[in-house]
């Protein structure tokens, strides 16, 4: 590894290494010039995000090599290379693995004013080690033959003795669900959100398995009426020209819940720059680049999802049909602090 000034920080104690980073900062123009690459180990793997790179490269001449790989795997190999990766950034889904990035100690807290102005605080953590780039809401399809919206208006109607045997949803183990259970605790308690994850699992119409899609599948061949899934695997079918997406989008409606009260559960996309990252400008900058109004759009587009930055306005007609929705309000971040106690409940009730 070349020699790297924020390198050294890390080995200082904390207020030493604040003075020392403000003063490398305020450096960054001429620093700028040693960085001519960034590694980005992402879990995207989207044509999309071609453009971002490529958009990046264009207005920085900075290079960007990427390692895609699985979430949980690029994970563990940022854990195990330690102090000696390549890594300059980390991008994933769901605050809950961007949490666990965190809780591992792999981020570098970062203070940028573009980034703190342009992305809404409860979107991204107080001490900039994550950031949030685009958000999708976990929502409740539906049959629309067999079920009215108004009996899928909130989560807790997911808990409902009406729907006995009729639910369709993933694995517990799966950190969407843990980060909707997280936001369950968040807004009930511990007690409550256990009464609701048993009124969940006694639901069920079959045991869990499958991803999102397989939910909607699910429903679609009517053996379930509802079903949890995140927005954007709904409108990937919505995109579809296969005849039998089309006709399951026809059978299948979304909900957003709790519209009238704390608002859908929203999660998100995001980044951060890791700790031991050898490009500390590049990866800065980077950042900074997914926050413009350009690398939102495809950012937010690769997968189907908002960006967070409102003067993005993506040019994507299913996901914009879903319309505007309230969505909860209390930092995402409250997502991965609550994600053990989510664990433990639903292993409690038995929900697989
Ligand atoms: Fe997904």
């Amino acid at each position: 590894m070349h020699y790297n000034p924020l390198y050294r920080l890390l080995t200082m104690p904390l207020a030493g290494a604040l003075c020392a980073a403000a003063a490398v900062l305020a450096t960054a123009p001429a620093a700028a010039q040693t960085d001519k690459v960034l590694n980005l180990y992402t879990a995207r793997h989207y044509q999309t995000d071609e453009a971002l790179y490529t958009g990046f490269t264009r207005k920085t001449g900075i290079k960007v090599n990427r390692i895609e790989a699985g979430e949980d795997a690029l994970l563990e190999r940022v854990r195990s290379e330690g102090r000696n990766s390549p890594a300059d950034i980390f991008i994933t889904v769901d605050a809950g693995r961007l949490w666990r990035a965190e809780q591992l100690d792999l981020f570098q807290p970062l203070d940028s004013p573009v980034l703190n102005a342009r992305i809404p605080a409860q979107l991204r953590t107080p001490a900039g080690t994550w950031f949030g780039f685009s958000t999708r809401a976990r929502v409740i399809a539906y049959n629309r033959k067999t079920v009215r919206p108004e009996e899928v208006a909130t989560y807790e109607d997911l808990a409902h003795p009406r729907l006995k045997g009729r639910l369709c949803i993933r694995a517990s183990n799966h950190v969407y669900n843990l980060s909707l259970m997280a936001s369950m605790i968040e807004r009930l308690g511990e007690a409550k959100a256990e009464e609701w994850a048993r009124g969940v699992v006694a639901n069920l119409a079959r045991s869990p398995r499958g991803g999102d899609t397989d939910q909607l599948l699910g429903v679609g061949a009517g053996e379930c009426d509802v079903a949890v899934v995140n927005t954007y695997y709904y409108v990937r079918l919505m995109k579809s020209v296969r005849p039998q997406d089309r006709q399951l989008i026809e059978r299948v409606a979304v909900s957003f819940p709790n519209q009238a009260s704390s608002g859908t559960h929203v999660n998100v996309s995001g980044a951060g720059m890791l700790r031991a990252a050898p490009n500390p400008v590049a990866a800065r900058l980077f950042l900074e680049y997914l926050a413009s109004d350009e690398a939102q759009i495809h950012f937010a587009d690769g997968n189907n999802e908002w960006p967070v930055v409102s003067s993005a306005v993506a040019r994507n007609p299913e996901l914009a049909s879903l319309g505007k929705f309230k969505a909860e309000a209390f930092n995402i971040g409250v997502l991965g602090r609550n994600q053990a106690l989510a664990q433990k409940i639903l292993d409690r009730v038995g929900w697989k």
